[in-house]
């Protein structure tokens, strides 16, 4: 098989998500007043409503609805003031009514949008930009100076319920072929679900990763669901297709199902593009069919091949009056939108002069932004000056360690900058000092003193250094002088290791500069 990088040369990657997230901040199921349960005794749970028995009627939750209305207000969606509910007919265990409630044409919440900005080496996955400068645009896609921003259709989201959950047992891997029978727990049955669909405007599996790690957050900011990626209360299934650049007519896609994780989505759709290239090149033709991805095979399998598309005979549910949402009620869901990370980010930046880049790190990763925030209330008149060193020690040090690191706490954090912001501690020795504030050895600055790790800054001492050290290479020196500008690294290395890691690199770099001219 080709590499990504290559196939990418000649075909464009069309992808479309479609996001399901369980509404687990809610009390009770979408049709019936049972309390909505994750890991309690199987079928204790249910009521006629939910079992589907004859004559029970449903009777929607209103805070389902301010739900889906949230979403899709936070996801620039048209909120529609008149929508209703489905019949999806089908026969499976795992729903005892025979059919799934769910939204029909037109749904709670359309045509929306969402902007991901896509940095670093993924960017330049993109190569029908590499020809705009910063600022430039063609079609939904911005290039920025560190990548591009996108704009990503959402086509709608709706309101629907969750089925049971079926166990297949006496067989391999829970799997239902080879069981010799299978249970059914209906706790799940009628929990309330919003699916959200994008229109196919996602170009790479960077892009798919992003716009689904950027709706987690919007969810979670606005309370809507836990987003257990490993519980399933939020799960993806991504539509594929590739076409020859520079044409326009989608190919035929394929669709992984139940994608429940980060990774998974984008290594799935990576290996589908390979796998779709490959075979297009071979003249095959691409099948419409559902894919399921095997991360530890690395590789995507058939389920089934969709030959029409499936019949449900989707029809109005007769059981439930049309909905008529007015001004006034959308206007008080409107009130209760919180900050949302896009603004949450456009804050740090305004006010602590924070670039776009760590901003979006700092709101993206969980926990940081409420830490950066102490720290900033911490630094008080000093926050400005002491914001891009916090924020690099959360983004760089402390969201990638392991394990607990709320001894570093707001004063903490506050203190080690002022150290190495004052020249007492190199960047390098504030590392050190914050693995031993994480290990309980108390506040920064009696650290640095209990260690001695005082940095040298005085000129005098440095000079000193530098000149024995330029005495003892004159080999070096020499081959300086002739040219090979790189081993100033090795000089300043030399008067480091001279000065058991305590010398101010800045001084030391400025000394050395002037004594080899
Ligand atoms: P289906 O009828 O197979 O469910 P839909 O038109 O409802 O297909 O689209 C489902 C998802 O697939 C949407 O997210 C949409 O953007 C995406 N999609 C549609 N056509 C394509 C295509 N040719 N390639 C990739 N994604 C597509
Ligand atoms: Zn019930
Ligand atoms: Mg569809």
């Amino acid at each position: 098989m080709k590499s990504f990088a290559q196939v990418m040369e000649d075909w464009e990657a069309v992808i479309g998500l479609e996001i399901h997230a369980e509404l687990t901040t809610l009390n009770t199921k979408m049709f019936c007043g049972c309390a909505l349960s994750f890991g309690d005794e199987p079928n204790t749970h249910v009521c006629p409503v939910c079992l589907g028995l004859p004559g029970a009627l449903p009777v929607p939750n209103k805070a389902a609805v301010e739900s889906i209305v949230l979403a899709g207000l936070a996801t620039n969606c048209h909120i529609m003031k008149h929508s209703m509910f489905y019949r999806k007919n089908y026969m499976y265990p795992d729903m005892a009514k025979n059919f799934q409630t769910t939204q029909g044409p037109v749904a709670f919440c359309m045509g929306g949008y969402l902007d991901l900005s896509v940095d670093g080496p993924a960017a330049a996955e993109r190569t029908d930009i590499a020809d705009l400068a910063p600022g430039e645009s063609r079609g939904n896609v911005t290039k920025t100076d560190t990548g591009y921003v996108v704009r990503v259709g959402i086509t709608r989201i709706h309101l629907e319920e969750d089925a049971g959950k079926m166990v297949h047992l006496g067989g391999g891997e829970g799997r239902i072929a080879g069981a010799t029978h299978s249970l059914v727990d209906y706790n799940r049955a009628g929990t309330p679900l919003i699916e959200l669909v994008t229109e196919p405007d996602l170009r790479t599996p960077e892009e798919a990763r992003l716009f689904m790690q950027k709706l987690r957050q919007i969810y979670l900011a606005i309370g809507i669901s836990d987003c257990s990626m490993e519980e399933g209360s939020m799960r993806c299934d991504g539509n594929v297709s590739l076409r020859p650049r520079g044409t326009s007519a989608f190919g035929t896609k394929t669709e992984l199902k139940n994608m429940n994780s980060f990774k998974n989505l984008h290594d799935g759709l990576a290996f589908e593009v390979l796998r779709q290239a490959a075979a297009l090149e071979s003249g095959q033709a691409i099948r419409q069919e559902t894919r399921h991805w095997d991360p530890s095979a690395k590789r995507t399998i058939c389920m089934r091949v969709k030959e029409t598309a499936d019949d449900y005979r989707l029809f109005p549910e007769p059981d439930m009056v049309p909905f008529s949402l007015t001004d006034e009620w959308i206007d008080a869901v409107r009130a209760k939108l919180p900050e949302l990370p896009d603004a949450k980010a456009a804050r740090y930046s305004a006010v602590w002069g924070l670039s776009g880049y760590d901003a979006r790190l700092l709101v993206e990763t969980p926990g940081l932004d409420d830490r950066f925030e102490a720290a900033m209330e911490a630094a008080g008149a000093r926050a400005s000056k002491l914001a891009k060193p916090a924020a690099n020690i959360l983004i760089n040090e402390v969201a990638t360690r392991e394990g607990d690191t709320s001894a570093l706490t707001a004063q903490r954090l506050v203190e080690l900058v002022e150290l190495v912001d004052a020249g007492t501690i190199s960047s390098k020795q504030a590392r050190e000092v914050l693995s031993a504030v994480l290990s309980g050895e108390g506040d920064p600055a009696a650290i640095v003193e209990a260690r001695g790790m005082r940095q040298v800054s005085d000129t005098g001492a440095i000079e000193a250094v530098v000149d024995a050290v330029i005495a003892a290479n004159a080999d070096a020196v020499a081959r300086y002088k002739a040219g090979n500008a790189k081993l100033i690294g090795f000089f300043v290395g030399q008067c480091m290791k001279e000065m058991r890691g305590k010398g101010n690199p800045q001084v030391i770099n400025e000394i050395l500069a002037k004594k080899l001219g």
